[in-house]
């Protein structure tokens, strides 16, 4: 009998990352997604390879990160040579604006996590990035922090995915999983069964509706983001640069995107004035040239959200055969190559990347119950 397939549900960053793994691994995939292939989130976000401030954040997620940040020059490149489309992942840089103590945090977390930062004073700016004024009379400088251009990174996977003979189907919602006696069979999907002998949702912020059906127990909530995006000259901005939770960041051929809101509105993905406005006020504050650059695009996405930004990796805790990769919230495309990494480890019996116990699914149900 033919081996059956594995079926990764959500065409995102974090499912088309989980395919290649597998697929890489030889096996069969065919990825269901509901809309078009890669045009949610991971379509709408910024692309910066670092969590923003990652010192705020606990050392699961820093963990992840390191790891993926050693893996994105390997992927960018295959992608490239294989797709024949660049994901323009590039040596940018990050200058935060910061206050001393932040400054000592972030220098702290630095040595722990073996990343390059330092603290630069007013007069030090000017070499790092002329095109941004002094907002606060110093800044931290992490020259490591890279960006990719998601539009093409997610073009650039569907590409070679395709090409490595993953099947795409789309305009498909899975609705429902077929399971028999704690066994994962197949999923229901634009009412058809399909089977197979392995699921993995990746459904960003639709996947906690997706597993209500099961016992798993996980919380991602949608938290939109909106971006402007400006047409600038190229070479006017050089580096990313960011203010409490604003940031600026220059593309390739001149384009700056500047983000972004954090909305908790449900799956609502307009736009509105009031943040296009604001967005443009902390551009214009952080790149003064930008007043006179023209606007050329803004847009919405939602972010699977999770409380403190730790994704869900691993099986689902009561359907063999059943396994998540969602949860990522700000942090996605940072987080992506390790998680599919960890997954895909623990789907394939191999030594994890890291240690998987922080993402294991279910595991924030225990911490939620709140006696009294
Ligand atoms: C404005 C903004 C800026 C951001 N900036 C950054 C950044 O600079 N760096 C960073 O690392 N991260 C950033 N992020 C976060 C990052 O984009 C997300 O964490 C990441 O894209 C999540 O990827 P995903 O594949 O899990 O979700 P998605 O990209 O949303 O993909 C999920 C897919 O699943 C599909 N789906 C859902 N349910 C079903 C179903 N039932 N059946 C079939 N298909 C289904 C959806 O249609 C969707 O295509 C940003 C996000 C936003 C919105």
């Amino acid at each position: 009998m033919a081996a059956m397939k594995t079926i990764v549900i959500g065409a995102g960053i974090s499912g088309m990352l989980v395919a290649r793994e597998l697929c890489l691994a030889g096996l069969d995939v065919e990825i269901i997604e509901r809309g078009e292939v890669g045009r949610e989130s991971s379509w709408a976000g910024g692309g910066i390879i670092s969590p923003l401030n990652p010192w705020r954040y606990p050392d699961e997620v820093n963990v992840l990160a390191r790891a993926s940040q050693s893996m994105y020059p390997a992927l960018a490149a295959a992608l490239a040579e294989h797709s024949g489309i660049d994901p323009e992942l590039l040596d940018s840089g990050m200058l935060v604006f910061a206050d001393e103590a932040e400054i000592a945090t972030a220098l702290a977390w630095g040595a722990r996590f073996g990343q390059t930062v330092t603290r630069v004073d007013a007069a030090g700016l000017a070499a790092i990035e002329p095109a941004t004024t002094a907002l606060k009379p110093a800044a931290i400088w992490m020259p490591e922090v890279r960006q990719v251009r998601n539009p093409r990174l997610l073009q650039a996977l569907a590409a070679d995915l395709r090409a490595r003979g993953v099947v795409f189907r789309t305009g498909a919602a899975v609705d429902g999983f077929v399971e028999h006696d704690g066994v994962i069979q197949g999923v229901w999907a634009a009412g058809q069964r399909i089977a197979a002998e392995r699921v993995v949702v990746a459904g960003g912020a639709w996947t906690s509706a997706l597993l209500a059906q099961t016992s798993a127990a996980v919380a991602i909530e949608p938290v939109r983001g909106q971006m402007l995006l400006y047409r600038a000259e190229p070479g006017l901005l050089r580096r990313m640069v960011m203010v409490q939770s604003r940031y600026v960041i220059p593309r390739r051929d001149g384009h700056i995107l500047v983000g972004s809101t954090l909305e908790k509105v449900g799956f609502d993905k307009v736009t509105t004035d009031e943040a296009a406005a604001d967005l443009r006020a902390s551009a214009e504050q952080l790149v003064p040239a930008l007043k006179h650059a023209p606007v050329v695009k803004h847009w919405a996405g939602l972010r699977p959200g999770t409380e403190q930004g730790i994704p869900y990796i691993g099986a689902h805790p009561t359907i063999e055969g059943l396994y998540v990769n969602a949860g990522h919230y700000r942090n996605g495309v940072v987080l992506g190559p390790a998680s599919a990494r960890l997954l895909a480890d623990q789907i394939l019996g191999r030594t994890p990347v890291v240690a998987p116990e922080p993402y294991a699914v279910g595991s924030t149900a225990a911490i939620d119950i709140i006696d009294h």
